[in-house]
């Protein structure tokens, strides 16, 4: 049990917005008791775990009123952090909360450093270390998906993965151990045979996570959509278009180039990061060159391409240049200004680009709208990412690890197949064990464990 208290303004994630100011351990009512009087002038430690009440607090210098509050009491060990646990929640906006806080430091509890209440529950083992991390994502989580994400790692999903490999890890290497410590050890199974099999299950799980760290990346950053194609065709009409429905809207930033154009959206709960490029075609001018390989660029960076053709005019050498720059990528071509006299038809498109898929939209209509929102959700859910029952690696921490589990796993393979002795296979085994417990705290420096709680923003 790590033995002072703290305290930290912490706002609770519901939208309610009121404020919490938090404290955590073994003197958390003590403190709050020389700051609080209830309505029924009942002591707080007298009161029963994990009861609320209401009344005020004053300080106890000036006997002055700060503010009408209501107080949570939760006794160890059954709380978060798994130490007393004090919530004040006030009304009385920043200033007040500021000034409550001062009170309980002055009084006895130290200020958290950031993440520290979820350090403690990791360190007073409430909770494993990717659970730990997991509240770090729910607090910078940009979109519902990603939130979802969050979620089923906090309830321990990829503990329990990982906790799996290891035990059969585990097995392994005793078996080996075993084998070479007691020479007349009859494990009629043990060779190579059998460590290879083995082996191979082992990798295969570990791949199955770390291949599902790229779709991790996708849900924290948002699926990168590049809009391109030759000025005039409804670009920037498109981008608004998506924008004006009333989606939620995350961030806006302002791109950097010239119309380059930057958005985060939310298209049924797929996060879409969105860019809306100057037109691309080869150029001499040398400050529009600039923006065309800018957007090349972003081309080759994209997780999905909407190309935008004009209906309504033959195609050109700079639709053309654009076919052939986006052909092995993700791609939906749009058709836009149908509106008008059409002169190039889907059947068309389809037999110009391979392995896409065309929408006929009029954005001057509106028309095409909701095609183009469900073609995206049935590429990104039902095609690639099917987030309802997956686990997703989305911290790079966890990757790097399992990346290092894999290269040791093939060490052993390589071991076993030069014909080295048992106990190089079991060195290498033993590090693969380690690496996978990185990921759970159970085999992790201290110098990881600070790094990672620093990132917490205060108060959680
Ligand atoms: P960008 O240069 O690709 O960004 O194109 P804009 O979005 O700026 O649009 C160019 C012009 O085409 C504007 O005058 C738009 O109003 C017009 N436009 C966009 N979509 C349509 C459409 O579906 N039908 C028609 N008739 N005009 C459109
Ligand atoms: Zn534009």
């Amino acid at each position: 049990m790590v033995n002072n208290t703290i305290a930290a303004i912490s706002t609770s994630l519901s939208a309610s917005g009121i404020g919490i100011i938090r404290i955590s351990g073994e003197d958390a009512i003590i403190i709050a008791d020389k700051l609080f009087v209830s309505k029924k002038n009942k002591k707080l430690i007298e009161q029963k775990t994990h009861t609320i009440h209401y009344g005020n607090i004053i300080d106890p210098e000036s006997n002055e009123i700060i503010d009408e509050v209501l107080v949570s009491v939760m006794k160890e060990p059954n709380t978060y952090t798994k130490e007393n646990i004090i919530e004040i929640n006030c009304h009385g906006g920043v200033i007040v909360m500021q000034k409550i806080l001062h009170l309980v430091l002055s009084n006895g509890a130290r200020l958290a450093e950031p993440g520290e209440f979820t350090k403690r529950a990791f360190l007073n083992g409430r909770m494993d270390l990717s659970s730990a991390e997991a509240v770090i994502d729910i607090i910078n989580a940009k979109t519902e998906l990603s939130l979802e994400s969050s979620v089923n790692q906090l309830k321990g999903n990829i503990y329990r993965e990982i906790k799996d490999i290891r035990s059969k890890l585990l097995e392994l290497i005793a078996h080996i151990e075993a084998s070479i410590d007691y020479p007349e050890y009859d494990y009629e199974e043990l060779g190579e045979d059998m460590v290879l099999n083995n082996l191979d299950g082992i990798k295969e799980k570990v791949s199955k996570l770390l291949n599902s760290a790229d779709d991790g990346k996708i849900i924290r950053e948002g699926i990168k959509t590049v809009i391109v194609g030759k000025p005039n065709v409804g670009k920037s009409s498109l981008m608004n278009a998506l924008l004006n429905e009333d989606r939620a809207i995350v961030t806006a930033v302002a791109g950097t180039t010239r119309d380059v154009l930057e958005e985060y959206m939310n298209i049924k709960g797929i996060p879409l990061r969105i860019i809306d490029t100057a037109g691309i075609r080869e150029t001499e001018d040398i400050v529009e060159k600039i923006g065309v390989n800018k957007s090349e660029e972003l081309v080759e960076e994209a997780d999905l391409i909407i190309m935008m053709l004009d209906a309504s005019s033959d195609l050109t050498e700079e639709d053309r240049y654009i076919f052939n720059l986006i052909k092995n990528k993700k791609t939906i071509v749009l058709l836009n200004k149908i509106d008008l006299p059409v002169r190039i038809t889907e059947e068309f498109v389809y037999k110009e680009v391979k392995n896409t898929r065309v929408i006929s939209t009029s954005l001057k209509d509106n028309k095409g709208l909701d095609d183009i929102e469900k073609a995206i959700k049935d590429m990104f859910l039902i095609g690639d990412i099917n987030f309802n029952d997956n686990l997703y690696i989305t911290n790079i921490r966890h990757k790097v690890s399992l990346e290092n589990a894999i290269d040791s796993l093939n060490s052993v393979k390589e071991s076993i197949e030069m014909g080295m002795p048992e106990d190089c296979w079991s060195i290498d085994l033993k590090n693969s064990y380690d690496y996978l417990g990185e990921i759970t705290g159970d085999s992790v420096s201290d110098d990881i464990i600070h790094q990672i709680f620093s990132q917490f923003c205060l108060g959680k």
